[in-house]
Formats: structure tokens, sequence, C-alpha cells
């Protein structure tokens, strides 16, 4: 039996970053990965371009059931100690929009990063490493693949969560915290694009294509300034990817298409205009044809429509309502909401308090950033703390 003083298992953005911070502490390392490559969602990330972090990083962007939970590791590792790490490899980078950077040249120099630091480090990397079981032994773990039986002191789990099945995504992480004994919360799909029900696909197929900025708000009231994108399957865009993180099944989510008192003031300042051509300035012009097709508007001359009339148009542009059907689900997903239970974790090391030595470390456990560099910012930071005391 092989014996190492920490296995990772998971060669993704959490298990590189505690490996190669084990390492540089003298562990003798071992990750292991079922995958053929290195860092496979890095590499598709950010649209071949990595969103690493975010400069706005802060608790209040990540949803968890405890949301204390995440402040202690952010702040120990940080958005600026990260990309301290990617100006000391010297990889150019640029801010896209909302504090997001983005790699300038590829996804890949994220990647090498982590593996110049594992390297550094002295960390050894196992691909297509197929794991059958896990056992307690002693005050470690035994680990057997189809090829070893492994030992080990620390044992980190960085799985990930369930988006993406087709680059190697698996339960693996979920199943083995059962196995010892921790919750795990229930799961869904996060930043991911909404269907539409049967009866909103007649008016609003034919918008595929059309982008405008919103704000959209979910019922429990969280609101993203951002654009929406009606697709051929449903919406999307940034605005509602955010926002499909706070949606249950069967709820509603509202678009500020323009702010309110829009309206009231166009009445005052052009009476006879027709509502249809006025909006067609403010509106793409296919989405204002569909509100018409709805039903949700009428148009006339502004100065025809009563005082109740102008309120309900005001409101339905305040907060047009779409209950969407579902999600397109994993296939498309971003990320995973839930996922071990944070109640398990020690905030401080990620270690399952009831288990000693095991440790849980990015988006495999119950904490789920907003679109923006949030997420891998969440897998830098979870992981770097976990690598000072595994
Ligand atoms: C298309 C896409 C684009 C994204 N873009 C961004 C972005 O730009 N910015 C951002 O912040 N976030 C982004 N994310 C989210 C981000 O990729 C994840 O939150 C992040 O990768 C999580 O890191 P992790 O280390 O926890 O898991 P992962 O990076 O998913 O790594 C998990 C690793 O575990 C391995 N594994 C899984 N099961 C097993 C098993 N049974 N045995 C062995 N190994 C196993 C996997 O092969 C994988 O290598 C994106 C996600 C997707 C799907």
């Amino acid at each position: 039996m092989q014996a190492w003083d920490v296995i990772v298992i998971g060669a993704g953005a959490a298990g590189l970053m505690c490996a190669a911070e084990a390492g540089k502490r003298g562990r003798r390392v071992l990750v292991l990965d079922h995958g053929k490559r290195i860092g496979r969602k890095i590499l598709m990330s950010g649209g071949g371009r990595c969103n690493f972090t975010n400069y706005h990083v802060e608790p209040g962007a990540y949803l968890c059931s405890n949301p204390h939970f995440v402040k202690s590791a952010l702040a120990r590792y940080t958005q600026w100690d990260f990309i301290a790490l990617v100006d000391k490899h010297g990889i150019p980078y640029h801010e896209k929009t909302l504090g997001q950077l983005f790699c300038d040249d590829s996804a890949q120099d994220i990647v090498d990063l982590l593996v110049a630091e594992c390297e550094t480090a002295g960390v050894t990397i196992r691909l297509r490493a197929e794991i059958l079981d896990v056992d307690r032994l002693g005050d470690g773990f035994r680990v057997a693949t189809a090829g070893d039986e492994l030992s080990c002191q620390s044992l980190v789990v960085a799985t990930g969560g369930l988006s993406m099945p087709k680059i190697g995504a698996t339960p693996f992480g979920y199943r083995l915290a059962e196995q010892f004994g921790l919750k795990v919360l229930p799961t869904r799909a996060g930043l991911v694009p909404f269907t539409l029900q049967p009866e909103d696909k007649q008016t609003l197929e034919p918008l595929s294509g059309v982008s405008l900025p919103v704000v959209a708000e979910s019922e429990d009231g969280t609101r993203f300034a951002e654009s929406l994108l009606f697709t051929h399957r449903g919406v999307s865009g940034p605005a509602v990817l955010q926002v499909s993180s706070y949606w249950q099944a069967g709820e509603r989510v509202c678009f500020e298409l323009l702010p309110a008192g829009s309206l009231t003031q166009a009445v005052a300042e052009s009476p006879n205009q027709e509502l249809k051509t006025w909006l067609s300035r403010q509106l793409p012009k296919r989405l204002v044809e569909a509100l018409l097709a709805r039903g949700e508007l009428t148009s006339k001359p502004l100065k025809q429509y009563t005082a109740k009339e102008l309120a309900a148009a005001e409101r339905l542009l305040a907060a047009w309502p779409l209950q969407p059907g579902g999600t397109e689900g994993y296939r498309t997903a971003e990320v995973t909401l839930g996922g071990v239970d944070t109640d398990e974790l020690s905030s401080k090391t990620m270690a399952a308090k009831k288990v000693p030595n095991l440790y849980f470390i990015g988006e495999v456990m119950d904490v789920t950033g907003w679109l923006g560099g949030y997420n891998f910012q969440w897998a830098w930071s979870s992981g770097w703390v976990a690598g000072q005391v595994v």
C-alpha cells in the first residue's frame, strides 16, 4: 500500500489550490482525478478565458444555508491574493464588466499556473484514476483505486458539483459525505437558463436573439441589473442566470423592462403618441409586439389611458412577470446549489467536524457564488485554507 500524507480527490480549481499549499508545507500530496485532463471546467469557463475572480468579492455574493460560513475563508485568502498569484505568473488579464477578471489569452493560463504551483510544491497528480472505495484506516484513510491501494493521513474531497456531467461531474463527493454520516443538502442546478411554459412558447419563441438590459427579481426580492436574452428554448443572459440561483420550481421571476414612472412621464411629454410607438423607442420592437400579442398591453394614444390603465401598464413594464417552465438543468448549468451541509464543516479549515482528517472544499459543499468569478474565488479560498492544515 502506498502511503501519502494527503490525498486530494479532484484535480479541479479547489483541489489543485489545496494540493499546492499543502505541498509547500512539506506534505507529500497525491491528487487523483478520474478525468484525462487537469482542470477541465477551468478550461471551458468564461467562454475559454476563465473569469477567475472578481474585484468585488464579498460574502453577500454567496448562497449558503449559513450565510456566515464563507466569511472566514474569503477573508483569509482574498481576490487580491489570487490576483497577486496571477501577476506572479505573468498572466495578462482584464476587467470585463462589474469587476469580473478574465484572462486576456486563455483559461489554459490558469491551469498552467495551478500545475506550476503544484510542481514547485512537489505534488503528484494522477489522472484517469477511478476511485473504487474509501474507508477509515486508523486516524486516516484507505483509498482503493482501479490500480492501487493507497493510504493517507488527510483526505480532501474536491470533486465539485453536478453541472456538466459530460466533462466528468459526478455525485462522488456527496456519496462520500453520506458514507461518513455527514448531511448533504438537496442539490439543484444554478446559474442556468430558464425554459418556457407551453403557453408562453408561441409568443416568446419568436423573440429568440432579442437582448436588453433589465433588472431581474426573484420572489424573495433578490435583484440583478444585467442583460436578458431570449433564446429559442427560453430565456438566458446574465440577469437570468443570476436570478435562477434564487428560483424554486413554480415561482415567478419579474423583469423590470423600464423603470417605474417612465410611462407617466411619457404621457406628460407626448400625449398624442401611441403606446406602441413610444415603447418601440425604449424597448426592442419585437418585444413590444410580443407584449401586445400576449394581451399584456394594449396600444392607443397615451392621453386616452385612464389613471387605472396607466398604473397597470406602468406596473407591467416595471415588473414583467414570467413563470418559467423549468431550467435547462445540469447539462448547461454553471453551478450546483446545495451539497455537503456547511454545518458539518469548520469554516476555518473546511474539516468535517465529526470525522477527523476529512475535508471538503470547493463546489461540493453548499456554497454557490454569483456569476462573475465568485465561484472560482470560493474554490481558491476554501482550497487555500484547507491547504494550510491538511
Ligand atoms: C461552463 C462553465 C463555465 C464556468 N465559468 C465560470 C467562470 O468563468 N468563473 C467562475 O468563477 N466560475 C465558473 N464556473 C463554475 C466553476 O467552474 C466551478 O464553480 C469550479 O470549477 C468549482 O471548482 P471545484 O474544484 O470545486 O470543482 P471542479 O473544478 O468541477 O473540479 C472537480 C474535479 O473533480 C473530478 N471528479 C469528479 N468526480 C470524480 C470522481 N468520482 N473521481 C475522481 N475525480 C472526480 C472532476 O473530474 C474535476 O476535475 C463555470 C462552470 C461551468 C460549467
